[in-house]
Parts: C-alpha cells; sequence; structure tokens
C-alpha cells in the first residue's frame, strides 16, 4: 500500500467515527462507510477531501451526496441483505457501492449518461460489477423491474413521485427528500402498508440537487 492510500484508509476511519458521533448507529452500515474508497468515487483532485462530511461537485454540475446523508438514508431503507433496491440519481455511484456492500440488490437510474458511464467504471474498478446501471427518467422508475422492496431517491422532487412509490413492495419502504429547490427539503419515509396504501414519517431537514423531468 502505498503512503496515500494509508492516509485516506485513515481518514475514513475517522469518518466513521465522526458517523458514529452525528448519530449513526447501525453497525453494518458503519462498516459499508469503512469498506467503500469514496476517494474512488470524487472528481480527479478532489481525492483529498474524500473523508471530509461533505458534499463534493462531481461533473454535469451534480454532486457526491454528504457522507451523514448518504448514512442517514441508508438507515431509514432498514436493509435486509438480498433486498432489491432501486435507487434515482446514481450520481458517481457511491451510494450504490453502500447499498451493494450492504448485499442489496441495487438498480440505479441516472439521466446524465456521462455520470452514468463514469459511475459505472466507479463500481466495477472497486468490485461492486452487481450493480445494475440505468440511463432514464427517474420519475418513471422500472416498472419492468418493479416491484421493490426499497427504493431510495438521492435528488429532491417537488412533489412526491406517485409512479415511483407504486414500484414499492406491500411491506416495503421508500425513503424520499420532497420539497422545492428554493428551500431545505423534508426528509420523509414511506412504508407501503398490506392493503397497498401508505403511512408516512417525517425525518428532518436537508439540501440535494432537484429531481428534474426526463433524460438529459
Ligand atoms: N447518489 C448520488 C448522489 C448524486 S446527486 C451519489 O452517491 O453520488 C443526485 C443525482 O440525481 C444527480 O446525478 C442527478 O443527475 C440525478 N437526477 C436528478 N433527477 C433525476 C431523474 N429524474 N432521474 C434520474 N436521475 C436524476
Amino acid at each position: 500500500m502505498d503512503s496515500e492510500n494509508y492516509l485516506l484508509k485513515g481518514q475514513r476511519k475517522r469518518m466513521v467515527e465522526d458517523l458514529r458521533e452525528k448519530g449513526i448507529k447501525d453497525e453494518a452500515i458503519l462498516r459499508a462507510f469503512s469498506l467503500v474508497p469514496r476517494h474512488k468515487f470524487m472528481l480527479k483532485g478532489f481525492e483529498q477531501w474524500a473523508y471530509r462530511d461533505q458534499a463534493f461537485q462531481i461533473d454535469c454540475n451534480q454532486t457526491i451526496s454528504q457522507p451523514y446523508t448518504v448514512a442517514f438514508q441508508t438507515e431509514l431503507l432498514e436493509l435486509k441483505p438480498g433486498d432489491k433496491v432501486l435507487e434515482i440519481g446514481t450520481g458517481s455511484g457511491y451510494q450504490a457501492a453502500i447499498l451493494a456492500e450492504l448485499g442489496a440488490e441495487v438498480y440505479t437510474i441516472e439521466r446524465f449518461k456521462q455520470l452514468m458511464d463514469t459511475a459505472a467504471a466507479n463500481l466495477s474498478e472497486n468490485g461492486y460489477d452487481s450493480v445494475k446501471l440505468f440511463y432514464g427518467d427517474g420519475w418513471k422508475g422500472l416498472p419492468k423491474h418493479a416491484p421493490f422492496d426499497k427504493i431510495l431517491v438521492t435528488a429532491s422532487p417537488g412533489e412526491i413521485p406517485e409512479e415511483l412509490l407504486l414500484q414499492l413492495k406491500r411491506g416495503g419502504i421508500a425513503v424520499i427528500p420532497v420539497g422545492g429547490p428554493d428551500k431545505a427539503q423534508k426528509m420523509f419515509k414511506f412504508k407501503r402498508n398490506q392493503d397497498g396504501t401508505f403511512s408516512r414519517s417525517s425525518h428532518g431537514l436537508f439540501r440535494f440537487v432537484p429531481m428534474l423531468k426526463g433524460k438529459t
């Protein structure tokens, strides 16, 4: 291992302790954060910042989410190994790698072809080649592959994306930050009940890039 990697590994360990101090409790999730090399999902030249608890710019004017946000959303999903999970907003591929590390079967949609291609390379170079990537509009979900145990949205829709929610299994969970682009967004957890209806709970305010309609 070269000295730079050694340094990054130490920083990654501290990031995990930071997440623990900020309230992330699930040991399996903390372990996944200790294993996924976030610096490999950043733009070239940004690697040294990878283990700060901050969002960073990636291509196409998008962002790799803040580690705490990734951990918080993942915790709300109540993942079980083997869960079939749909992620909206592949971005860098980092969140998808965390889900894969936790044993989920991951489907992820991105509306920028360039980001999808980079994420595909990031994922396969780091051993997460089971992640299934799709170029498309997340508002529509993936009807051909539905239903899903879990749905995770990592961009913010201005209103509840109903077509997407209907692709959730009964007993399933969707985590979606809902709100307009001008203010912070509310983190909602939707549970699909056995009779097909939904219950929802709210989990604080976050900031995401907007979930836009259509492919680019
Ligand atoms: N999960 C990502 C976060 C990326 S930011 C990561 O871990 O890096 C959110 C992403 O959602 C952006 O890449 C943006 O292009 C994408 N996005 C926005 N609207 C979308 C839509 N309708 N369908 C699919 N992806 C969308």
